[in-house]
């Protein structure tokens, strides 16, 4: 089976991942993995989440670290970001991405009302929350960040699943169907992520029913390991291409300077 690019990797920037960007490329090229695109996380000058992002400063030791990887090998690199959105992010955001010439702009949803969800330094506060409601209000920020235009694909659609916590089915389908139906409208894509796998969850972001109501919206689909170690690369690639044929999928996206095209899907 050919595997396809793995499009959401981290480096070292972001402070809470390891091994060099080289090794991350002899992964993938391992692999026998078409293409890598490092994503990592982008900054905030605003002060927001400073402790698992790149400063501003940094950004051009990023783009020199990756413009010094080998270009002659297998394996493709790119050069993307993994952007959050949340409320007020736009007045940095649009400006700052227009002015970068990344190949991918990741869009990821980790804080609800000042919330890290995902993090588990704050998994107690799932105790306090209404966990419905806090899936409403995830997808809405979802649809928020597809309204924004300043993305081009949504990572880990599911997330807030991480730890275990699930809506009753109808209400997750609801949410997210509102949510789907904004990032159809934006032209953007979604990530199937296989961290889900190396967390409690055991799962890949998104779930096969929610993958299958994106497949109905014909949103592209790309694949991505968010690996923040090197032997992460690409891990579980065969059991996330057969998530994504089973919901229906025969191509996946590939971005160059932010423009899809479509890959046929292999195996
Ligand atoms: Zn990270
Ligand atoms: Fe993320
Ligand atoms: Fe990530
Ligand atoms: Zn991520």
């Amino acid at each position: 089976m050919e595997l396809p690019a793995d499009y959401h990797v981290h480096t070292y920037l972001c402070k809470h991942a390891d091994g060099d960007p080289e090794d991350y490329l002899a992964a993938a090229t391992a692999r026998g993995l078409p293409e890598i695109c490092f994503t990592d996380h982008a900054p905030a000058p605003c002060g927001y989440d400073p402790k698992h992002r790149m400063m501003i400063d940094q950004v051009p030791t990023y783009h020199n670290i990756l413009a010094g990887l080998p270009r002659d090998g297998a394996c493709k690199v790119r050069v993307g970001i993994e952007a959050d959105y949340y409320p007020d992010c736009e007045q940095f955001l649009r400006p700052w991405l227009e002015s970068q010439p990344f190949d991918l702009v990741m869009g990821s949803v980790h804080y609800i009302q000042g919330w890290g969800f995902d993090n588990p330094d704050n998994l107690p506060v799932w105790e306090t929350v209404d966990v419905e409601q806090t899936w409403r209000r995830y997808f809405e920020l979802v649809g928020r960040l597809a309204q924004s235009r300043l993305f081009d694909m949504v990572a880990h659609l599911d997330l807030p699943k991480k730890f275990g916590h699930r809506p009753r089915h109808a209400a997750l389908v609801d949410a997210a169907k509102r949510a789907l139906d904004q990032v159809a409208a934006a032209g953007m894509g979604i990530e199937l992520n296989t961290s889900g796998l190396r967390r409690k969850v055991a799962e890949i972001y998104p779930a096969q029913a929610i993958l299958e109501l994106a497949r109905a919206r014909d949103i592209p689909i790309c694949f991505g390991s968010d690996a923040h170690q090197p032997e992460e690369v690409g891990h579980a690639f065969d059991k996330a291409v057969r998530l994504a044929r089973a919901a229906g999928y025969t191509a996946c996206a590939r971005f160059v300077k932010r423009r899809l095209s479509l890959v046929p899907l292999d195996g």
